[in-house]
């Protein structure tokens, strides 16, 4: 369940410290040197976080995060302006764009990523090693185990970031396509039905005799965690 980043930076060797200290880290790094080009890529790419410069050729860094913030499909995802300009006001004015933080060059590494892992704990707990909690379920994501109450539950690697993704996101109707891209990935080609194959080896684990079924699924939508 690596975290996809999408980094945007028009200067190439700013860009490549970048990627290189997140792919480190674990990150799926995805590179974009101007914003038309982040656009595309935030339609095209499931991500967990961008990086986004202020100062860029053509649309700038604060215009690329109005038109995120703007589209329901992408608002959720956290957004984290660079900028060399270290003015309160640019700051505020960051942040009203929908900017989830704000960032000044030069910037620490350690210190931007411990930004980012701050905005993915917050939104994609499970990737960065929180311990993931669902009624009596405990998923601990640094060990990659799961109980339910004292039992510990055998998952396969599959399974175990099926039910991330569910505990991650309560409630929240996922379909089979977005469950293939958050589970799977989505380079791999694979056919819709072997996330129900999967989901049907998840509820063996999970399920207890004669309870209700703690995945849901939602006639026509998917599947979704209680
Ligand atoms: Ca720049």
């Amino acid at each position: 369940m690596q975290p996809s980043v999408l980094v945007v930076e028009d200067e190439q060797a700013q860009r490549e410290i970048l990627a290189y200290n997140l792919a480190a880290e674990g990150f799926r790094v995805i590179e974009a040197a101007d914003g038309t080009e982040a656009l595309l890529l935030i339609e095209e790419e499931t991500l967990d976080l961008i990086l986004l410069d202020w100062m860029l050729p053509g649309t700038s860094g604060i215009e690329v995060c109005r038109q995120i913030k703007a589209k329901p499909a992408f608002r959720t995802i956290p957004v984290i302006m660079i900028s060399a300009r270290s003015e309160e006001v640019d700051k505020v004015r960051g942040l009203e764009t929908g900017a989830d933080d704000y960032i000044v060059k030069p910037y620490s590494v350690i210190e931007l990523l411990a930004r980012v892992k701050a905005q993915l704990r917050r939104s994609r707990p499970g990737s960065v090693g929180v311990r993931l909690v669902y009624e009596e379920i405990v998923l601990d994501a640094e060990t990659h185990k799961v109980f339910r109450g004292r039992n510990e539950l055998k998952l396969g690697p599959t399974e175990f970031r099926l039910l991330t993704t569910f505990m991650e996101k309560p409630g929240r109707v996922w379909s089979r396509e977005q469950l293939l891209d958050r589970v799977w990935g989505r380079d791999i080609y694979i056919d819709t039905r072997t996330v129900d194959v999967h989901i049907g080896r998840l509820r063996k684990v999970l399920g207890h005799h004669g309870e209700v079924d703690l995945i849901r699924t939602v006639r026509g939508a998917g599947y979704a965690l209680g």
